[in-house]
């Protein structure tokens, strides 16, 4: 849907400058789920000519709100930064192939940086559902979390589970140590587990592999440059693998962002 989105909210997360939080009223609330994102034009100039994909971070159907949470990177999240509370933003969405929320069993979020931002709708969907949810989660240093949001998933009431590079904050290391230390300490009760993930490639890949081996259900979402965000261009296609294991183009746009991490072919180069 190609739509305009009022901008009732637009600030800083934290105390770095550079990542915000953008509130959006319009008609794609009515439609968007978890693990969806929105394809942003940041200016009506030139210049930046591409939208921008950012994903949904919280959903609000009642008011008609959508959040999205982002880092500033370059010149397209620099001019959207600019646009003042009031302004109107010319979207596309919401796009793409969201998570499927459970309704049983256990969700397990992992999140490397600020791939945290997409699993914050579905674990706000799966607390609906009253889904027990935690959340592993691995940064740089202390600063990062409190930048990037660590009040909402308190605000959630999210188990949280936290990894930083330098031991500032939670365990020191990698999320993916904490999920292992998570998988030895499980109690008899086994209850289905679900997993979602978003974070960098080689997190992701790490992920994959550990759940792999732990037959857990897995979703990953994915990020390509895009540019029409509509499956038309191919700018997004990575490589998958179809149920037979044949090597298959996936259009993160359009086939995902999230897929099962079993479709996507971590090794391709
Ligand atoms: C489906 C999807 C959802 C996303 N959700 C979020 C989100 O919720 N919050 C958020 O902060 N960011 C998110 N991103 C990444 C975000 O779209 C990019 O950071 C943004 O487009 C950069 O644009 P720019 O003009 O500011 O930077 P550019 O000048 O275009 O790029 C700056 C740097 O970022 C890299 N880059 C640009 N686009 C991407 C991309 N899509 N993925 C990875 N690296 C990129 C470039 O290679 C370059 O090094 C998402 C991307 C996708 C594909």
């Amino acid at each position: 849907m190609l739509t305009n989105m009022r901008v009732i909210a637009h600030e800083r997360l934290g105390d770095d400058v550079n990542i915000r939080r953008l509130v959006l009223e319009g008609e794609a609330a009515a439609e968007a789920q978890p693990g969806q994102f929105l394809h942003i034009r940041a200016a009506d100039a030139l210049d930046p000519l591409l939208r921008r994909p950012l994903s949904i971070a919280a959903i609000d159907r009642s008011q008609r709100r959508l959040t999205v949470l982002y880092r500033i990177k370059g010149r397209g999240t620099q001019v959207l930064a600019a646009v003042p509370v009031g302004g109107m933003l010319d979207v596309l969405g919401p796009l793409g192939r969201g998570f499927q929320v459970p309704s049983t069993g256990e969700l397990i979020l992992a999140a490397g940086g600020i791939g945290v931002f997409p699993l914050l709708a579905l674990a706000a969907a799966a607390a609906e559902r009253q889904v027990k949810t935690t959340l592993f989660w691995g940064g740089e240093d202390r600063a990062f979390f409190d930048n990037a949001g660590l009040r909402l998933w308190r605000d959630l009431g999210t188990p949280l589970s936290l990894a930083t590079m330098d031991g500032s904050l939670g365990r020191k290391g990698l999320v993916t140590e904490l999920l292992g230390l998570w998988w030895q300490e499980r109690t008899a009760a086994k209850e289905p587990v679900f997993m979602a993930a978003c974070g960098p490639a080689g997190m992701l890949k790490a992920v994959s592999l550990w759940a792999q081996t732990k037959a857990v259900s897995l979703e990953v979402s994915l990020e390509e440059r895009m540019a029409c965000g509509l499956g038309a261009c191919l700018g997004c296609a990575c490589q998958g693998r179809d149920s037979e294991g044949r090597l298959k183009n996936l259009k993160v746009c359009t086939d995902g962002p999230v897929f099962k991490a079993e479709e996507v072919e971590w090794d391709a180069g």
